[in-house]
């Protein structure tokens, strides 16, 4: 029998499985490689990359795993404020100034000073929302934010805007891989909060590419700490333990522990965990995700170019909402610029939806074309190497509603416990954080049953 078996392994399921190393356990992952929607390969001094990209900064869960697992991340250092619309680029400044720089219509001006105003009021809102109170738990601060303006959409929030400044808004929210009518107004004003927090939020990059990270706790737990190829089916309650039944290789199989985490999106938690209690079960299966295609590309350029100082470059009216110069980490160790670079492009929810189904060499063709407008200066003629990834799943998104099941979440289950970044608000913070809580819970059980008395001692006491 197993202390722990953690089944997925994606960011949350490696920090159960990192802090649960000194156990006997087994991460069950059905993927052929471990990471989940973190995904980088490395490509010389740069990487592709094609899922999570930027990260939280110090005092967080994520810098705690970091620190301990020994990989290195940075302060991102190109600017995140990039913007490219209707011709103009701008590459940086405050993003409340934008309205004022970009060429638009009167009528479209007015209409995102307008909303602009409600958002730059609710964010003001937003910020108190989130401070941390003395005494309160993570849960209590958790619960809090997901209550904050859940009752109506973003779109109801800001009313009916005119095409561009709609645009602008939808670039921002739209990356939270929802669209500006599903999500809610306080996730569209969270996520609003992130970019305008200028740093505060997720703004640092993993040197040598996400994936560093991920690859990294797999090496230190070895080889036989986890099964690739392990599609999990069910995970049933006994007594005082838990059965896992997978199929690997073609063979079902099964394993019994004393605890489980269940790290898996929710989707698939609702499915396999079949006698998880019945509200439960009803929560996971109210989750909802949108997707993101992106795609990398890798560049051999051999002159600087004017887009080596910006990391994020926003873009309104495009196939995809953002572009990201993943080499921006390479451009600010380096006394001499090297040649070559690495960019992603992602295009989430309804644009993301567009192109879910579309060949590869069309999604390459779609991005790259814009990407080429964008920048400028040659950038296509100095691709190498495209390649795309889909993720049906994108990320999990605040829906109005969403905040009244989260209480029900949180309550877990006997000896399996949940972690996943559909259980807070700050994506690979919350897969980490909900990760090391699941790892506790499960760590907590089974210290205390090693410690227990045999049954007869305990009636004699
Ligand atoms: C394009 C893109 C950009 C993003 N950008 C950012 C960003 O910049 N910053 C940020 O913080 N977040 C970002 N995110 C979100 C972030 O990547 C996720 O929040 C995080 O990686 C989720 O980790 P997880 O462990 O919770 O889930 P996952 O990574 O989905 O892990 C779940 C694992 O379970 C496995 N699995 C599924 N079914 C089974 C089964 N039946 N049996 C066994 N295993 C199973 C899966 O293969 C997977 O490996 C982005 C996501 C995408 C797609």
């Amino acid at each position: 029998m197993k202390d722990a078996v953690i089944i997925g392994g994606g960011l949350a399921g490696l920090a159960a499985a990192w802090r649960l190393r000194h156990w006997d356990t087994v991460v069950l992952e059905s993927g052929d490689r471990v990471g989940g929607r973190i995904r980088s390969e490395r490509r010389g001094d740069y990487w592709l990359n094609w899922g999570g990209h930027v990260f939280a900064g110090a005092g967080s869960s994520t810098d705690a795993l970091l620190n301990e697992v020994g990989v290195m991340a940075v302060q991102i250092p190109g600017s995140l404020q990039g913007l490219s619309m209707n011709g103009k680029f701008i590459k940086q400044g405050h993003i409340a100034t934008y309205p004022f720089r970009i060429p638009m219509s009167l009528a479209a001006r007015v209409d995102t000073m307008r909303a602009g105003l409600k958002v730059v009021s609710g964010v003001a809102k937003y910020t108190g929302v989130v401070r941390k109170r003395t005494g309160e738990s993570g849960a209590m601060r958790q619960q809090r934010i997901y209550d904050f303006e859940n009752n109506t959409s973003f779109q109801d929030f800001v009313g009916n805007l005119s095409e561009d400044a709609a645009a602008l808004f939808k670039t921002t929210v739209t990356r939270s891989a929802g669209d500006m009518d599903q999500i809610s107004a306080g996730a569209g004003i969270g996520y609003f909060s992130l970019v305008l927090s200028f740093g505060q939020g997720l703004s640092r990059g993993i040197v040598g590419g996400p994936s560093t990270l991920t690859e990294s706790i797999a090496a230190a737990l070895g080889g036989d700490r986890i099964e690739l190829g392990a599609a999990v089916h069910e995970v049933v309650h006994k007594k005082d333990s838990v059965v896992v039944r997978y199929r690997q290789d073609g063979v079902d199989r099964e394993v019994e522990a004393r605890t489980v985490v269940l790290a898996t999106t929710a989707d698939v938690s609702h499915n396999v965990g079949v006698d998880l209690p019945e509200d439960l079960r009803g929560a996971l299966s109210q989750i909802k995700y949108g997707p993101h295609v992106s795609t990398a590309f890798l560049t051999n350029e051999t002159t600087a170019k004017p887009w080596d100082d910006i990391y994020a470059i926003a873009a309104p009216k495009r196939s995809f909402a953002i572009a990201l110069n993943q080499a921006s980490i390479v451009r600010g160790t380096e006394s001499v610029r090297k040649p070559g670079g690495s960019f992603m492009t992602f295009s989430p929810a309804s644009l993301g939806k567009a192109l879910l189904e579309k060949p590869e060499e069309e999604v390459i063709k779609t991005h790259l074309t814009d990407l080429d407008q964008v920048l400028g200066h040659g950038f296509a003629d100095s691709v190498v190497e495209a390649k795309v990834d889909r993720w049906k799943n994108a990320s999990p998104y605040c829906f109005p509603g969403r905040a009244k099941i989260q209480s029900t979440l949180m309550r877990g289950a006997d000896r399996v416990f949940l972690a996943g970044d559909y259980l807070g608000t700050l994506y690979t913070e919350s897969s980490i954080t909900t990760g090391f809580s699941a790892a506790q819970e499960a760590a907590s059980v089974l210290a205390t049953h090693r410690q227990a008395p045999p049954q007869s001692l305990s009636i004699v006491a």
